[in-house]
């Protein structure tokens, strides 16, 4: 018996050409073309007579050859051949085109069972290629279910199929980590009745089976994954702050924070005083005040004798953080230092180095922050906003670093509550479902084309009254699609034909980090009227004096993509609009959007959008932060993660850290899990 780790170059048929044609599935071993799922599934098992055949509905039928087939040559790279069959119902013509063996293979006198489907013209029916095989083997291309494998150049279903099956019958498919209590619950297949039925399925509704038991599994593991990082965490010690009297801090603020926000700063200095880390999620929508919530955290920990890391996901936002930390900190005598990719190479070195020696109390910047080149000389408290270049494996890197910092991380996205538990099953949680008093919704309007030379219109009118404006469009470059605005095209045309006195700035992901910030910094600085970008502003950059956010082609985005490109405007004491523009006629999608004008709360939004697109689509162009899941794409049905989740929460909480078979292959499988995470992620 051959093991599960073992190379596929052992089965029978793969040699270093096939062997590298796998690889660039990221097949390498036994066990990764094992768990190689198919696609899809293509029904052959319906057998009918000749005289049942219908168009476009390919089915399999037994006929006997009733003419040596003959081949002709019709020019060069084309050759024809031809042959009649019949069973008792009827005749028919079949046509293979440039396939040399059919003469060799279909002998006059003898039956085949052929699979395919019948296209009709004046003088009846015939078929074209149809696959074959003689009865006697018949079974591996013919009157079963075909399973449709992923595939890379050179490899063909067949081979991939035949590699499968062999590996299958030399090696065991992988253990069984679903308890059996689970299982019965949940009536869920067995491990290896799963495995093999996936691969080679009786009927399309054990394929179902099948694919459902290896989507719960998938799901089971990665929840329970996230249960167990919760519980070892909490087993954590640290040494309790206490220093935790935040009346300076709250003097320092020029406001009064809402009662959400204070909810949260209790709660985050709660953890900092438990004396395990703190592993906290704060999520609230745009505007509500995270930035102030982290700060408090910050300050804890400055005055704890601790440093703090501020994780931005743009360099721009990282910009802002420090100089809004660094405003509020002055006079606390807290120090707030900036650490960005862009900076030269000397800026970025004294930075460094304040940070090792412990000058700096705190330090914003990106990823690289935790890079093994930043030494921190007191590292207290990690902070990551808007999460989600910040996965699961990234914390769970983080943990396993040695230190195990204090962990705050802030989501702008509301999400719901299945997938909440999806990417930060590990997390506290404490929402923020509260505005900064005086903040006056965004109107937001729905409108077509005609609507055009209004809203340049209003776009001048903001702009007189000494307010600017956003424009975002859905692509960069003109694309093949008609009628898809881009954003460099449009930045032109409003500049050259609507707007020849205004300032007009251009902002898009493609340009370079240098340059985004150069536009963004000037924007918000009130050296441009209208920005027009892509949604590399979705995320969180603050120009309080924008009160119009246009968004074209409104239907290219996603509901929550929308709310967040919306929470750009708002932002300031102004009353602010969005305006969404579509030529969309669907009434679905124009329900869909128009939904979008009547609330302005963020989960709500959030759980129309996942009702209506599925998690997949929920998640729009950006990383979810999620492992690169095997069975379970995105588009999964919400009820077996639910399932899956509850399961494991149970199971986990009794006998997660067991000596039980199945706990350690679960333990195993969770690890390979997340180290596969690490790989797919960022
Ligand atoms: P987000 O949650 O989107 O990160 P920010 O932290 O950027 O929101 O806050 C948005 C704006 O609201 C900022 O200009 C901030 O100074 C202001 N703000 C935050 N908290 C309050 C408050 N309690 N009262 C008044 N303004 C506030
Ligand atoms: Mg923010």
């Amino acid at each position: 018996m051959a093991k599960l780790t073992d190379s596929v170059s052992i089965l029978k048929g793969v040699g270093p050409a096939k062997a590298k044609q796998f690889a660039a599935l990221n097949i390498y071993t036994l066990g990764d073309l094992i768990c190689h799922f198919p696609r899809g599934y293509e029904d052959r098992t319906r057998l009918v007579s000749i005289e049942k055949l219908e168009p476009d509905r390919p089915a399999c039928f037994k006929a006997m050859v009733m003419n040596t087939p003959r081949t002709s040559h019709i020019r060069k790279g084309l050759d024809i051949t031809r042959v009649q069959v019949a069973d008792t119902t009827a005749r028919l013509n079949l046509t293979f085109f440039n396939n040399r063996y059919v003469s060799d293979q279909l002998q006059y006198g003898r039956e085949y069972i052929f699979y395919g489907a019948v296209n009709g013209d004046y003088a009846g029916y015939s078929m074209t290629n149809p696959v074959f095989e003689s009865p006697e083997v018949s079974g591996l291309m013919t009157r079963r279910i075909l399973p449709i494998y992923p595939l890379t150049a050179g490899l063909t279903n067949a081979a991939m199929g035949r590699a499968v099956q062999q590996a299958l019958s030399i090696c065991d498919p992988p253990e069984e980590i679903l308890p059996e209590s689970v299982r019965r619950e949940y009536g869920i297949l067995p491990a290896q009745e799963a495995y093999f039925a996936i691969h080679a399925p009786k009927t399309m509704e054990q394929a179902e089976q099948a694919k459902r038991r290896l989507i719960f599994e998938e799901f089971f593991v990665f929840s329970a994954g996230l249960s167990l990082m919760r519980q070892s965490r909490a087993e954590k010690k640290t040494e309790p702050y206490e220093n935790l009297d935040l009346t300076e801090f709250y003097r320092a603020l020029p406001f009064a924070l809402t009662g959400a926000q204070r909810r949260a700063v209790e709660d985050i200095v709660r953890d900092l005083g438990s004396g395990a880390p703190m592993n906290r999620l704060v999520q609230g929508d745009v505007g509500s005040g995270k930035t102030m919530v982290a700060a408090a955290a910050a300050f804890c920990a400055a005055r704890n004798g601790k440093q703090t890391a501020l994780m931005a996901p743009t360099e721009i936002l990282a910009e802002q953080h420090c100089a809004s930390l660094g405003k509020l900190f002055a006079p606390l005598g807290i120090s707030v230092g900036l650490l960005t990719g862009s900076m030269s190479v000397k800026e970025k070195r004294l930075t460094r180095e304040a940070v090792e020696a412990g000058q700096l109390q705190a330090v914003v910047g990106t990823h690289a922050l935790l890079s093994d080149t930043t030494v921190f000389r007191e590292l207290g408290l990690v902070i990551a906003d808007e999460q989600h270049r910040f996965g699961v494996a990234q914390r769970s890197r983080l943990a396993a670093k040695g230190h195990d910092p204090h962990l705050l991380v802030m989501s702008a996205t509301p999400i719901p509550r299945t997938l909440a538990l999806l990417m930060y099953g590990d997390l506290e949680v404490s929402i923020l479902d509260e505005l900064p008093p005086g903040r006056e919704p965004v109107d937001t309007f729905l409108v077509g084309e005609s609507y055009r030379p209004r809203i340049n219109a209003f776009i001048r009118k903001q702009v007189e009254q000494g307010h600017q404006c956003f424009v975002v469009c859905p692509a960069v470059e003109e694309t093949e699609e008609l009628g898809i605005k881009s954003a460099s095209a449009w930045a032109e045309a409003l500049q050259q034909t609507v707007f020849p006195d205004l300032r007009i700035s251009l902002l898009h992901g493609q340009m370079k980090g240098a340059e985004k910030e150069a536009v963004m910094t000037a924007f918000a600085r009130g050296e441009a009227d209208v920005l027009v970008a892509t949604t590399v502003i979705e995320v969180g950059v603050d120009v309080p004096n924008a009160t119009l956010m246009v968004i074209e082609d409104a239907d290219r985005f996603g509901l929550s993509q929308l709310h967040q490109l919306r929470g750009r405007v708002g932002r300031g004491g102004a009353k602010s609009y969005c305006i969404l523009t579509s030529h969309n006629r669907n009434p679905e999608t124009l329900q869909r959007l128009k939904a979008l004008c009547k609330t302005t709360d963020g989960f709500k939004i959030a759980e129309e959008d996942l009702r209506l697109r599925g998690p997949g689509d929920f998640f729009g162009s950006r990383q979810s932060g999620l492992p690169a899941f095997r069975v379970a794409d995105l588009s999964f049905d919400l009820k077996e993660l639910k399932q899956a989740q509850e399961a494991s929460a149970r199971w986990i909480e009794e006998y997660g850290d067991t000596d039980l078979p199945e706990a350690r292959a679960l333990r195993a499988r969770i690890a390979d899990l997340f180290a596969r995470a690490e790989g797919t992620m960022n």
